[in-house]
C-alpha cells in the first residue's frame, strides 16, 4: 500500500536535513544539499519552470547547483535537461555511459521531445498543467558532462556523498543513487511505476532477470526514504520494504501471466494489447498511447525472450 499522505505533497518540500522534493506529483526531482548542490532527476520540459521557481523559494542561488543526475535516457527523465541547463549556468550533466551514448543520437532525442509534447498535451487536456507548457526548442542531442560507472561516488561536501549503482533491467542505461548519510534511495524507474494504491506497473523493458536482480538490490539497501521519480515518496524502512516486495511480486506475476497467455497460443500483439488495457490508467494515461504500447510490447518480448533463453540452457 502506498499511503495517501505520501501521494499528495506540497512543493518544494523538505524531506530530510539535506534533501528536498521539487517538481510536481508526476515528475519529481530531488535537491541534495551538501556544500554544493545536486539535483536528481531532470523531469520534462514543463516541470522545469516549477523546479526553477521552487529552488529559488528554497533560497538556492542558480550558481549553487552544480550537478544534475540523469537516472536514465527515457524521454520523461531527460527532456528537462536543456531548460535546466539554461537556468543553472554551472550545471554539469551526470549519467551512465550507456545513457550518454543514447543522448547523442539525433533521431532518438528528437523522438523524446515529440513524446514530451504529447505528454504535456494529455495533461493539459485533463487540466492538470497549471502553467503554460513551454514549446521546446529541441536540441538535436544532449551532452553528458560526466560519465558514471558502477560504484562511483559523488562528494557534495558536509558528508553528503551520493553512491551510484547501475541497474540495467528497466533500460540498459538505468542507475539508482543512494545517499548513505540520510539513507535516501533515489530508485529511478527501477522500482516500477505506482499506478494506484495497490498497482505497480512492472517495467522490465530491457531485461526481466536484470530487473528482478535490481529490485532485490534496491530492497536490500538500508533505506529510510524512497525517493522515486513518479508519484511516490515513502519513508520508513518497513514501508519501503513492503513496496519492494509488492513490486517484486507484481513483476513475477506479470511475467507468468504473459507466459501463460503465450503458451495457450495468444499472439504477442494480443497479449500486449491486453496489458495496455490493464495498465493504461492513472499516471500512465498521461503518456501517449503509442508510448505505452511500446512499453507493453517490450514486456511481452522480454518475457518470451527470457523464457526461450532458459529453455536453451
Ligand atoms: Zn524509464
Amino acid at each position: 500500500m502506498i499511503p495517501e499522505n505520501n501521494r499528495i505533497m506540497n512543493y518544494p518540500r523538505k524531506i530530510t536535513e539535506g534533501v528536498y522534493l521539487v517538481g510536481n506529483h508526476f515528475f519529481r526531482s530531488y535537491l541534495v544539499r551538501g556544500e554544493i548542490c545536486a539535483l536528481v532527476e531532470a523531469g520534462v520540459t514543463w516541470s522545469v519552470p516549477q523546479v526553477v521557481k521552487q529552488l529559488e523559494e528554497l533560497g538556492m542561488a542558480p550558481e549553487e547547483l552544480q550537478y544534475l543526475i540523469v537516472s536514465h535516457a527515457h524521454f520523461d527523465h531527460v527532456c528537462g535537461i536543456p531548460g535546466l541547463k539554461r537556468a543553472f549556468p554551472n550545471l554539469q550533466i551526470l549519467a551512465s555511459e550507456a545513457a550518454a551514448r543514447v543522448l547523442v543520437k539525433t533521431k532518438v532525442v528528437t523522438g523524446f521531445f515529440s513524446e514530451d509534447v504529447a505528454l504535456a498535451k494529455n495533461l493539459g487536456d485533463k487540466g492538470q498543467v497549471m502553467q503554460a507548457v513551454p514549446i521546446p526548442d529541441p536540441p538535436v542531442t544532449i551532452n553528458v558532462d560526466m560519465v558514471i560507472n558502477e560504484g562511483d561516488k559523488l562528494d557534495l561536501g558536509r558528508g553528503a556523498i551520493l553512491h551510484f549503482n547501475l541497474l540495467p533491467g528497466h533500460s540498459p542505461c538505468s542507475m539508482a543513487a543512494y545517499l548513505p548519510l540520510e539513507q535516501v534511495l533515489f530508485a529511478a524507474d527501477c522500482g516500477g511505476y505506482p499506478i494506484s494504491e495497490d498497482t505497480i506497473f512492472p517495467m522490465y523493458f530491457s531485461g526481466y532477470e536484470d530487473y528482478v536482480t535490481g529490485l532485490k538490490k534496491l530492497q536490500n539497501m538500508e533505506s529510510s526514504v524512497l525517493a522515486a521519480p513518479h508519484e511516490l515518496l515513502l519513508s520508513g524502512s518497513r514501508e519501503i520494504s513492503r513496496f519492494f516486495r509488492q513490486s517484486l511480486a507484481s513483476t513475477v506475476q506479470l511475467y507468468e501471466v504473459i507466459l501463460e497467455n503465450y503458451k495457450i497460443g495468444r499472439s504477442q500483439d494480443e497479449i500486449s494489447q491486453g496489458l495496455f488495457q490493464r495498465f493504461y490508467r492513472g499516471g500512465l494515461a498521461n503518456y501517449s498511447t503509442g508510448n505505452i504500447r511500446v512499453c507493453t510490447d517490450l514486456l511481452v518480448r522480454r518475457t518470451i525472450g527470457a523464457e526461450n533463453f532458459c529453455q536453451h540452457e
